[in-house]
């Protein structure tokens, strides 16, 4: 007798995939990172009548913009911003990786603003990554790069795979509240995020192609608590987790943040984005170095994701909860942007979607001080039946794009 099956992680029951790009009805969207539990329901990819996705039909508005006309309009914004007084006026959050550098050296150089750039460090760097970080400050950028409590981050980071198997959680959460927080602190009034959701599809609470951030993302209501890796602060404090271990995870307070009045903007709204054309760009002005293993775990592009140890985990997780990750949001980028065929896209991910990152796995181990038993005992319990079966003794999934 078959299990019922009943999708796991808050997922639509059904699997659809785009007639267009790769993309599934699975993916989950930025949704917010505070409310997120095990059991939340999730905000994902939705599709049009003809089996369109929100990514796909964004393209097709992307064709139809005057560039010239958007380009104006971020004059228009930094001409608003710009402080003559050699105080920075605008923050650029970023790893160092073809993104930030493109968006903070267009900033300063083309729109003649005074860029300070903010890094959440990973979790551990990569060697790649840390080069890369080491490169963009002398191409010529002040940055502060804050390193959260390691004894704390690990906790969290193994709270976030038991719980919600999403490793990279107290990191995304951390990494959220760190350009506000420091813009307030420097009294900047503007903050440019290098990339935008739209690119890769957005979900219902997410606006299609606007050019700014929901303060919701960042903040909560005077006394709302937040989940940090899906737990309540009271359940984390059974794990020796505590209140004032909390700061950097915390969401601002949504009276502080609406006072500040704080402008969040993303630069693809501005700029025709292609990550194509950001590798390049990042390698002319800032000697950015793609993967030198020629390619990234999982995916078989070689210029996203690089820096951090973990990043392999966090699009592993992805795959087992969602059955597509890495490679699907690689090739689906590349076939809306034309690079590729949906034919050569379906392609590259059975080839490499869900690869097992096995570089790092002992570096995760030893970080997480998980056992590789309970690693793998996780994994397969965080198997959505909707989307997994066992045949043959192995893991298959049921439905791939074809
Ligand atoms: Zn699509």
């Amino acid at each position: 007798m078959s299990e019922p099956a009943r999708a796991k992680w808050g997922l639509p029951e059904e699997v659809i995939y785009c007639k267009r790009c790769v993309e599934s009805n699975q993916r989950m969207m930025g949704s917010i990172q505070h409310a997120d539990t095990k059991d939340s329901k999730k905000d994902t990819t939705i599709f049009d009548e003809e089996g369109v996705c929100s990514a796909c039909l964004y393209f097709d508005q992307k064709k139809k913009i005057d560039w010239n006309e958007r380009e104006q309009q971020l004059k228009d914004l930094c001409d608003q911003f710009r402080k003559k007084d050699g105080t920075y006026d605008v923050l650029v959050p970023g790893s160092g990786g073809k993104d930030s550098v493109f968006a903070s050296h267009v900033l300063k150089h083309k729109y003649g603003m005074n860029p300070l750039t903010v890094t959440w460090a990973p979790h551990m760097y990569t060697d790649i990554g840390w080069k890369n970080f080491q490169a963009w400050i002398r191409a010529g950028f002040d940055n502060i790069l804050f390193t959260p409590n390691g004894k704390v981050h690990a906790k969290l980071t193994r709270l976030a795979f038991e719980n919600l198997l999403h490793p990279f959680q107290p990191f995304v959460l951390g990494q959220y509240y760190l350009a506000p927080r420091m813009a307030i602190e420097r009294n900047i009034k503007l903050i440019f995020y290098a990339d935008s959701s739209a690119e890769r599809g957005t979900g219902k609470n997410v606006k299609m192609s606007g050019n700014q951030f929901d303060p919701r993302l960042y903040s909560i209501e005077k006394g709302q608590k937040p989940f940090i890796a899906g737990l309540l602060p009271e359940e984390l404090a059974e794990h020796g987790v505590f209140q004032h271990d909390l700061a950097p995870y915390w969401p601002l307070d949504r009276e502080v943040l609406e006072k500040a009045d704080i402008a969040i903007h993303m630069l693809p709204y501005y700029i025709n984005y292609d990550p194509q054309k950001m590798y390049y760009y990042a390698i002319e002005h800032s000697g950015f170095q793609p993967n030198p293993d020629g390619r990234s775990e999982g995916t078989y592009t070689k210029y996203s994701s690089l820096d951090d140890k973990v990043d392999g985990f966090h699009y592993f997780t992805w795959f087992i909860k969602t059955g597509r990750a890495r490679a699907t949001e690689d090739a689906s980028l590349e076939i809306r942007n034309g690079h590729i065929t949906r034919e050569e896209g379906v392609a590259l991910v059975r080839r490499f979607d869900g690869e097992f990152p096995k570089k790092y796995f002992k570096d995760f181990l030893d970080y997480t001080g998980l056992t590789e038993e309970r690693f793998w005992d996780l994994i397969n319990k965080g198997r959505s039946p909707h989307l997994w079966e066992r045949v043959g003794g192995k893991w298959v999934l049921k439905h791939q794009v074809s």
